[in-house]
């Protein structure tokens, strides 16, 4: 990995040209909540610019604003010159961990987290069963029942609900590496089956290599793949990133593939862009591959023409527009077209559906009270609905969202738009 990551350039017209603007600012959720222009995309294009040029310095208020961004891409929807915020946002955050040390606490978070987990599956999939002990034992149910992490710290306390469920099995244990396509085979592709939702949404991996099989495709699941490796770039670490692009790609045939298969739409949106990301770089011809063949599962199943299921579901669901999937990748029609595919179900469209719950990566830790404002936001407009499921593609989104049905105490499901998908093909009521 030899790039060598600046400040992104923001040429003088450009700000000139924000000054007179201003459009993205009513969908910016950090500037609605605080009424702050520095905390608005304008206001820190401004200031990123201004630190760019050496005219401000790379002061603890400085970064305090870049990391209070959500990084939810909202902006980008909103900007009627197409300004790339996410490329600006996450280059800055580059840049400032290249030119400051952390203090030694986050310092040791993050490489711990970041290097010494999200970088080795097998380290993480060991936590995993250790804290699924912990969640089966009764342990967390009595925590959280007398706030026993209260005891330690008020943080501790707020995002201990926020643990995800962690499965019984990971995707390895479930499905295995060649699933052979139902009927003739039409296309080769490979199932990326990622960090978080190898260990707390394995479902989600078996419904997507299901639902590609019984849709004419060889399915491809190589062990030894991990982390995709969004989470360290958007917390700085372009390096460990590229990383984990390369470290998975060796683990497919990707001359052999026609597309590689994300259902997560964080890491989606990150791998497709990852060319322009990492453009230069003595891999890219590897990154450029990756880049091209990433295909999210809506968006593969849509273009290939997926088989309408005949299972009449009868449900009420709502959908939410998860920020790297609608901003990010500009998915919003094929998640809602594999919904109203299957017979019986009424979409109920929310207010907001693409407003951030709150979730955005490591958000909902590190900026915990902002998190939970834009969840009570969310929940209040699926409440408005009366949608007995809520339909989302991202694991992080799913969690928070999780959190949020359970602090309102009803019995609301959420689900992936290809496990809906999966239990129609499978002929389930789910009721
Ligand atoms: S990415 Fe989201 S939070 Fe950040 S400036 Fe854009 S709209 Fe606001
Ligand atoms: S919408 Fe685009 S051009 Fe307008 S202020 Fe926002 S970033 Fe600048």
């Amino acid at each position: 990995m030899d790039k060598i990551n600046l400040f992104p350039k923001i040429p003088d017209d450009f700000l000139l040209q924000c000054m007179h603007c201003g459009m993205c600012l009513p969908s910016c959720p950090t500037y609605v909540l605080t009424k702050r222009e520095r905390s608005s995309p304008r206001g820190r294009i401004r200031l990123i610019k201004s630190v760019s040029e050496g005219k401000l310095p790379i002061s603890d208020a400085f970064i305090a604003e870049t990391t209070f961004c959500l990084d939810c891409r909202a902006c980008e929807t909103a900007c009627p010159a197409g300004v790339q915020y996410g490329r600006i946002i996450e280059e800055t955050r580059w840049a400032i961990a290249q030119q400051k040390t952390p203090d030694f606490k986050s310092g040791l978070i993050k490489k711990l987290l970041l290097n010494g987990l999200f970088a080795k599956q097998k380290r993480l999939q060991f936590v995993a069963r250790l804290i699924r002990i912990y969640q089966c034992s009764g342990i967390e149910w009595l925590n959280l029942k007398l706030n026993i992490a209260g005891l330690f710290s008020k943080k501790l306390k707020d995002i201990s609900p926020l643990a995800p469920k962690i499965n019984k099995k990971f995707t390895h244990q479930l499905l295995p590496e060649f699933l052979p396509a139902k009927g003739e085979t039409k296309f080769k592709v490979g199932l990326l089956t990622g960090c978080m939702q190898d260990i707390a949404f394995s479902d989600v991996n078996v419904a997507t290599a299901e639902v590609l099989a019984l849709n004419n495709c060889d399915v491809f699941i190589p062990r030894n793949q991990g982390c995709c490796g969004s989470v360290h770039a958007h917390s700085g670490d372009s390096k460990q990133a590229c990383q984990q692009i390369l470290q998975n790609a060796a683990t497919f045939d990707l001359d052999s593939l026609d597309a590689i298969i994300v259902n997560a739409a964080g890491c989606g949106a990150f791998l497709k862009e990852s060319d322009k990301i990492f453009s230069g770089d003595s891999d890219s011809a590897t990154i450029d591959k990756v880049a091209s063949k990433t295909k999210d599962i809506s968006e593969f199943l849509c273009e290939i023409g997926f088989k309408k299921p005949e299972e009449n579901l009868k449900l009420d669901v709502t959908y939410h527009d998860a920020c790297h999937l609608a901003h990010g990748q500009k998915i919003r029609s094929a998640p809602r077209e594999i919904i109203e595919s299957i017979p019986g179900i009424k979409l109920i469209e929310m207010e907001e559906s693409d407003w951030c719950c709150g979730s955005a990566g490591v958000y909902n830790i590190t900026h915990t009270e902002t998190a939970f404002e834009l969840l009570d936001r969310k929940m209040g407009n699926i409440a408005k609905t009366g949608a007995s499921i809520i339909v989302s593609a991202n694991p992080g989104c799913s969690i928070q969202l999780a959190y949020g049905v359970s602090k309102q105490k009803n019995d609301m499901q959420i689900l992936h738009p290809v496990s809906l998908l999966w239990r129609a093909y499978q002929g389930e009521s789910g009721n």
